[in-house]
């Protein structure tokens, strides 16, 4: 993208007016590029014509293949990252297909069950698409992504005791404040033998708080910096936990290795990261062929626990 394109120019008013100890941390967003790939407007009209996500996949045109709009073509836009690999059909980028991936692989199939996303970071058609699929509910029906993500308080979630049976919960636990206390509330509100599907961004071994003040480009303040330590936190809670993760990723760690073998991009240590692996457990949820034509790559990069509550 070009370095005078409005993002930029935002981001460069950003670090003159914020004070000099927050400059630092100021980032448009969590990634390498700011490249937002809009999708054609004839194109983004894709819900009515997916089946449910637990439908085999039509045979793809092409390398690649958005498993949830089922968009193909020779790749994604943008760079292989988490936050990028666009789909130039439904905008969903790397990490919302592996969000998506996980519960097409983990939970049985259910359409109707009763499912609450918080801050998804899709718009109107994935939403559309959800609420044909599951009694959806949706954190931020008609705010932007940007409000919802500040009014979701996970802490004190306006929900009955049991009612909800899968949460997913994208990059949302790293800006609430007391952990424990959001997943008492979620463990509560799950009903027995529910689950959630959790991503937040683990950029480094073992969970600490931010060393000076972080904010997403959202400016939603970071309280948490996670590690892989967060499936004992969840345990804890009284989850049945999976820390999902692709073959190549879980790979890497049985060998032993210590560092990402290439470039890392800028915001992950993947020194602290396979430092913190360790005594850890993965579990295998995309193998090598899926995690290169769904772009989860790089393996660094994707990880969502599965927490069920169990069944008494
Ligand atoms: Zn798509």
């Amino acid at each position: 993208m070009s370095e005078t394109g409005p993002v930029a120019q935002i981001t460069e008013l950003a670090r003159r007016l914020v004070p000099e100890g927050i400059k630092a941390k100021i980032r448009p967003r969590l990634g390498p590029t700011n490249e937002v790939v809009a999708p054609p407007a004839a194109a983004t009209k894709w819900a009515a014509s997916v089946g449910s996500p637990w439908d085999p996949s039509p045979t793809p045109a092409g390398d690649v293949v958005c498993n949830i709009c089922h968009w193909s073509g020779a790749s994604f836009a943008g760079a292989a990252h988490c936050e990028a690999a666009n789909c130039p059909r439904c905008g969903s980028i790397a990490r919302d297909r592996f969000l998506f991936f996980c519960m097409q692989q983990r939970i049985e199939p259910s359409l109707g069950c009763t499912t609450l996303e918080t801050s998804p970071r899709m718009g109107d058609e994935y939403r559309s698409a959800m609420a044909g699929w599951f009694d959806y509910l949706c954190s931020d029906f008609d705010e932007s992504m940007h409000k919802a993500m500040v009014r979701i308080d996970l802490q004190d979630i306006d929900l009955d005791d049991a009612s909800i049976d899968l949460v997913l919960t994208p990059h949302v636990l790293e800006h609430v404040p007391d952990t424990g206390r959001a997943l008492r509330e979620i463990h509560r509100v799950l009903r027995p033998g529910g689950t959630m599907l959790l991503q937040v961004p683990v950029l480094q071994g073992r969970t600490a708080p931010p060393a000076t003040p972080e904010f997403h480009g959202d400016d939603t303040p970071v309280f948490w910096r996670f590690g892989y330590d967060l499936a004992a936190v969840l345990a804890e809670h009284g989850f049945d936990v999976h820390t999902l993760v692709t073959e190549e990723w879980a790979e890497l760690v049985a060998s032993g290795t210590d560092r990402w073998d290439g470039d890392v991009s800028g915001e992950f240590d993947d020194v602290s990261m396979f430092s913190g692996t360790r005594g850890h457990e993965f579990e295998i949820v995309a193998d090598r062929e899926q995690s290169r034509r769904f772009g989860f790559e790089p393996a660094y990069m994707f990880l969502t626990w599965e927490c069920r509550k169990p069944s008494p």
